[in-house]
């Protein structure tokens, strides 16, 4: 039987957070009210000018020297001619044979060692503008009664990235992605969120029989907005495509909308993909030449990566945990937390789960008074403790309230209650008596809640252990 291997490549869009348009002084924002951020510019009039916005093409520099790229020292705008209400220029200025980032690659931490993601370009170019679909379901055009277009977005500085076909999982894709991400985000270049439509990602889909290197027919997914959406959207075209060849089928170029709610993929109308743009070079641009000398500054002021950190960390930790830190942008308080004396895989666990599940902003928390929480997490109050960690943003935060109160230890108090819970749930004590030992942590549970969350869950997980072996 044939063993199949996934090949996975990647069409990045972010929107750069400059504080204007691409082409013109329009502000560049999210949430403003509709068509308010527009002028004869990015609205298409005939005769206006497009001028580009420098920080633009200092950060699409800046990111491609993150990404490995060499940097082009000319690149060109060409027009990209399509018709749609949301282009009201019939073209987009964009990239297109002479990009401005070339050739990097992206090496992966992964438990196997790192793994080079090949970056076969990223260019500049100009976003759309928004079309939204009223009336029908689902928020797509078919059996929608109206489509409004809003201009705010159109002329928005994107840049595109183009990974070559080198993933190999839909995991690994995963995980390129928020490499990718937390990489662009500490750049200061995009906020790059999903939900916002600030990063936007399609992926290239094919499979092969395993230990071949053709490259088979491969179909396009779109409409994923999480990382986890894009796993799933990946998975399921290629346990499709797998189907397809199995049965002595062939695989059909074709894009794929992904839906995650039913997890279904369900192809586009291919008039929807008409792909002859006569692209030509915009005649009212001059060639993109940035000098050596910013190149230079810009790559000599590129900080430590985050593959670099997850590598370093992972000597301290451990792969899993350097990368949760790391991508999430809490491997710098971790580090400080560290320094002030809490244990690292305690620091690690308690960062990564209490206190991203408490929502607090990590760059507001003292590492010092999280230091203390942590050396104290099993002698306090659950509750106590839980109280803390979602207090720890607030100005002024002192540890040592919490860390007063003790949790109760006492055998001799908790045994009554330990004794009322198990007398409570006879159905459950004879599952695990009977070898469902996982239900030990549902009587912990029952007697936290008992307590308040005073007790001590470890003292607490003694008792019920004991007394259901008894
Ligand atoms: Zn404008």
């Amino acid at each position: 039987m044939t063993t199949w291997e996934p090949v996975i490549g990647l069409e990045i869009h972010v929107q750069l957070k400059t504080r204007t348009k691409m082409f013109c002084r329009c502000p560049v924002g999210f949430g403003a009210a509709p068509n308010t951020q527009t002028c004869p510019v990015c609205l298409g009039f005939p005769g206006a000018l497009p001028v580009p916005n420098r920080t633009a093409i200092e950060w699409v520099v800046k990111l491609g020297l993150a990404l490995g790229c060499e940097i082009a020292p000319r690149a060109v705008f060409a027009r990209k001619n399509y018709f749609y209400p949301d282009l009201p220029k019939g073209y987009q200025i964009s990239q297109y044979d002479l990009p401005s980032c070339i050739d990097g690659k992206v090496l992966l931490p992964t438990a196997e060692g790192d793994r080079v993601i090949g970056i076969v370009r990223a260019h500049l170019e100009e976003d759309a503008a928004k079309t939204v679909h009223v009336g029908g379901r689902s928020g797509r055009i078919g059996g929608a009664e109206a489509s409004l277009v809003d201009y705010n977005r159109g002329g928005t500085p994107l840049v595109e990235i183009v990974t070559a076909p080198d993933i190999r999982s839909a995991d690994e894709a995963k995980r390129f992605l928020q490499l990718l991400r937390q990489t662009i985000v500490e750049l200061g270049v995009s906020d790059a969120e999903m939900e916002k439509g600030t990063l936007r990602v399609d992926a290239n889909v094919s499979v092969r029989p395993e230990g071949s290197d053709e490259l088979r027919t491969r179909t396009e997914i779109k409409n994923m907005n999480s990382f986890n959406f894009i796993a799933r959207g990946i998975e399921a075209e290629v346990e499709r495509q797998i189907g397809v060849w199995e049965s002595g089928g062939e695989v059909v170029q074709q894009t794929y909308d992904f839906d995650a709610g039913s997890g279904t993929l369900t192809a586009r109308r291919a008039k929807e993909e008409a792909d002859d743009y006569r692209y030509f070079p915009e005649p009212d641009l001059v060639p993109v030449e940035p000098e050596r000398e910013l190149v230079e500054r810009l790559r000599t002021e590129l900080p430590e990566l985050p593959a670099d950190r997850i590598r370093r960390l992972e000597e301290e930790l451990d792969l899993e945990r350097a990368t949760v830190l790391v991508t999430g942008g809490l491997d710098r308080l971790w580090g400080e937390t560290v320094g002030a004396g809490a244990d690292r895989v305690a620091a690690a666990n308690v960062i990564a789960n209490a206190l991203v599940g408490a929502g607090v902003d990590p760059g507001a928390v003292p590492p010092s008074e999280l230091a203390k929480l942590v050396e104290a997490r099993d002698r306090i109050p659950r509750a106590a403790f839980d109280e803390a960690i979602a207090s720890l943003g607030d100005p002024g935060f002192s540890a040592d309230p919490y860390l007063a109160q003790e949790a109760v230890s006492d055998t001799a108090e908790l045994e009554p209650i330990v004794a009322r819970i198990l007398e409570a749930n006879p159905g459950q004590v004879e599952a695990y008596r009977g070898g469902k030992e996982g239900l030990l942590g549902f009587f912990v549970g029952q007697v936290m809640k008992e307590t308040d969350g005073k007790a001590n869950p470890r003292v607490v997980s003694e008792l019920v252990r004991e007394k259901l072996s008894a």
